[in-house]
């Protein structure tokens, strides 16, 4: 099963997609993560995408297509994998349907209200895992892998503010996109918890993968 997760930034795409990891096996690809660790390496990649993740944008299309493209041909996606930060926007949608064949579109809907709180709260670690501050209880580690945690460079409100106005002008329209194509598994999940989330999302994968 070949997924693309939509939803804001701070929707809890990342986090459902590694319980989603867990559960089902599926291949875990989130673009945001690829160019942070190219950013880290100092790659070519990573300069050119420094400055547009900076300010809120988009990647160039064609970078970011190529990424996903190459990732896509590696031998750990064979059983099934999950799209997180990909495709953003309609062009990057239509060349993903000429590369791949995607079963479903789970969309992760989130009340606009709730996401600057949950984004300029966030703190990540390397290894993907995020949290948030108030659940943290001052804790500074992963709780996974030990590693100290600290807060992405785009997550302070000026550069939130850009990516919620790219994400309602580019990325949103993507739910009409899926839905055409009869692919769209919406889940509201407002202010519930992580965890009753996954359960809506593993109750309709379980149905159709029969786990
Ligand atoms: P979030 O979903 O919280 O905004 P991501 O980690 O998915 O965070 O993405 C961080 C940034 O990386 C985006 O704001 C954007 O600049 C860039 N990016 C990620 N995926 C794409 C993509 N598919 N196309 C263009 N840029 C992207
Ligand atoms: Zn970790």
């Amino acid at each position: 099963m070949n997924i693309v997760l939509l939803g804001a930034p701070g929707a809890g795409k990342g986090t459902q997609a590694s319980m989603l990891e867990e559960r089902f096996g599926l291949a875990h690809i989130s673009t945001g993560d690829i160019f942070r660790a190219n950013i880290k390496g100092g790659t070519p990649i990573g300069k050119v995408a420094k400055s547009y993740i900076d300010a809120g944008k988009l990647v160039p299309d064609e970078v970011t297509c190529d990424i996903v493209k190459g990732r896509l041909c590696e031998e750990d996606v064979k059983g099934g994998y999950m799209l997180d930060g990909f495709p953003r926007n309609l062009f990057q949608a239509q060349e993903l349907d000429k590369f791949a064949h995607i079963d479903l579109c789970i969309n992760i809907d989130v009340d606009i209200n709730l996401l600057m709180d949950r984004i300029c709260g966030r703190r990540v670690c390397s290894c993907g895992e995020s949290y948030h501050v108030t659940t943290l209880n001052g804790a500074t580690t992963c709780k996974k892998c030990g590693s100290p945690l600290y807060q992405r460079d785009d997550d302070n409100p000026e550069t939130v503010g850009k990516r919620l106005d790219t994400y309602f002008k580019e990325t949103q329209p993507l739910v009409d996109y899926y839905k055409k194509q009869g692919k769209l598994f919406t889940v509201k999940s407002g202010k519930q918890p992580p965890s009753e989330v996954f359960a809506v999302i593993a109750a309709e994968l379980g149905k159709r993968v029969g786990k």
